[in-house]
């Protein structure tokens, strides 16, 4: 069975108003990064065809949004069975299309999944607040009423997770959602659609266009999309709140990161090792939680890091993501990988140590994909450029500092804040870090401090342009607008005559 009959999709198109809508003129090539091959291709939604997904989105709203929050949640309790019945054809997608390994994927799907359990609980997160008697026989409540019609824009690296950050909180609040998954690999998306119809979600409610920037500028400038959730690289989503912003939408844009992980001199070292390993190459490096950057505290420590790193990239296990027994996968594209070779190249030439060099990798029987090995870069300084730009691959690099207030000194002056993390023994030492750090998302011995989905997820500086987080709590603020409705009935006994003071 080939790629394309496992998915049973040729030509990978939208969802809208329930069905696969074909068309938008332009398609481009989805490739499985594990051999290289171009095994579909995906319709680029034309302005015409984003349009007709915000007329279904527009549509079905008034219905929806008039469905009391308890049948919303029913909807997304039986999404949730679904994905759990359908999980090895969701992991098995993402594989293909991604390249990450299939317990990664089952990882991000199961991640994605939690915040399905936690919009379940919209009739909780939904209650609004009410107040008896704020003046002679006055009532007074709030009500959280949804937006409209709101959007997604996803990027690449979690097909499933990152849109399921989104929609679900966005359905159960009310609005109506419109989809834009990353053009790289666009299949995961369209099968949560299927199974949300299947799950009862009314035509309309959820809608998928696939395409590149014509969609989204459609996405921008429509006055009927009222807010929009944004996840992806920083450029772009700087670009996306100023213009979301300047056309009066309510927006949250997740950028990227340079994540550091101090690893203190009192540190348990091969747990910290082991911690580093998943955390930095993991996914092939291509989250935004990686660990990119490991700060050493001391020669002694650093010494002693950078010679286990080196033993454990040794074993690392590099190959395509559907054998399991595989550590990490190809990156993306092609492109890609020549970007992040490029880094390779430039950190030599910058004057940083290579100390493993994963480029002369080889995968026997998939020499097509797009793979590279674990790199390891030490005495990176920084000035270089492999230190301040994400580079979004397996490339771990190692600043050496002579203490923690240096550490933290370097992890502040750096433009992103998305995570960080520290290794330590010393609960003085982690409740400073934790305390005084610039940055979004802390660990103290955990390496990915991604939030639950109870929690909200959103890092500092540049990476987020908005004030509200991804999911969680937050998602309920970004998904409603409040309402306070302040009610007299007046006795028909008693009747006030005018009054011109404020009360
Ligand atoms: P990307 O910015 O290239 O693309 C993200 C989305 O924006 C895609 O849907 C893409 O089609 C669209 N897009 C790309 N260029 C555009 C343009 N010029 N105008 C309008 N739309 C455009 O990101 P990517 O390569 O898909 O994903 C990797 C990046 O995402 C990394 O920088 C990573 O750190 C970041 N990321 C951040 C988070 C977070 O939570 N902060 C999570 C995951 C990924």
């Amino acid at each position: 069975m080939t790629a394309k009959q496992q998915l049973n999709i040729e030509e990978i198109a939208h969802w809208i108003n329930g069905s696969v809508v074909k068309g938008g003129g332009r398609s481009q090539p989805v490739y499985n990064p594990a051999t290289g091959d171009v095994i579909s291709h995906v319709s680029l939604a034309d302005r015409a065809v984003v349009e007709q997904a915000i007329a279904a989105a527009e549509a079905a709203f008034p219905a929806w949004r008039d469905t009391p929050p308890v049948k919303r949640a029913q909807v997304m309790f039986r999404f949730k069975t679904l994905l759990e019945q359908h999980s090895e054809r969701i992991v098995a997608a993402i594989t293909q299309q991604h390249g990450k390994v299939l317990h990664d994927a089952a990882g991000e799907l199961g991640r994605g999944i939690e915040v399905v359990d936690y919009a379940c609980g919209a009739p909780q997160l939904l209650k609004g607040e009410h107040s008896k008697n704020v003046g002679a026989g006055i009532d007074s409540w709030n009500e959280q009423q949804p937006l409209g019609v709101v959007a997604g824009i996803t990027p690449f690296n979690f097909p499933a997770m990152v849109p399921m950050w989104m929609f679900p909180m966005a359905i159960v609040c009310g609005n109506c959602f419109v989809l834009k998954p990353s053009e790289r690999d666009p299949a995961p998306a369209l099968i949560l659609a299927e199974l949300l119809k299947e799950a009862g979600l009314p035509d309309g409610v959820f809608n998928v266009v696939n395409g590149d920037r014509e969609a989204v500028d459609t996405l921008l400038h429509d006055a009927r999309v009222q807010a929009i959730s944004f996840v992806g690289s920083t450029p772009v989503a700087e670009s996306i709140y100023r213009t979301a912003t300047a056309n009066g939408k309510r927006v949250q844009a997740l950028g990227g990161a340079k994540n550091h992980a101090v690893v203190m001199p009192d540190a348990d070292l091969d747990n910290a090792v082991s911690a580093l390993m998943g955390a930095a190459y993991g996914s092939c490096g291509e989250r935004c939680m990686a660990i990119s950057v490991a700060v050493a505290v001391g020669d002694d420590v650093a010494d002693q890091l950078v010679a286990k790193l080196q033993k454990q990239l040794g074993v690392l296990k590099v190959g395509p993501g559907s054998d399991n027994s595989n550590d990490m996968g190809p990156l993306i594209t092609a492109e890609h990988l020549a970007r992040v070779r490029s880094y390779v190249d430039l950190g030599l030439q910058e004057g940083a140590e290579l100390v493993v060099d994963g480029r002369g990798l080889t995968v026997p029987g998939s020499e097509n994909g797009f793979f590279l090995g674990g790199c390891l870069f030490d005495r990176v300084t920084p000035e270089m450029r492999i230190y301040r730009e994400e580079i979004f691959g397996p490339v771990l690099c190692v600043v050496r500092v002579t203490s923690q207030e240096e550490a933290m000194e370097l992890i502040d002056r750096h433009e992103y804040g998305n995570g960080t993390c520290i290794f330590t023994r010393d609960g003085e030492a982690a409740r400073y870090f934790t305390d005084r750090i610039q940055v979004g998302m802390v660990g103290v011995n955990v390496p990915l401090p991604v939030p639950v989905a109870s929690h909200s997820f959103g890092g500092w500086k540049r990476s987020l342009f908005g004030d509200l987080y991804a999911y969680g709590p937050d998602a309920v603020r970004f998904y409603t607008r409040r309402k306070t409705i302040t009610q007299r009935w007046p006795s028909s006994s008693v009747r006030e005559g005018a009054k011109f003071s404020f009360p």
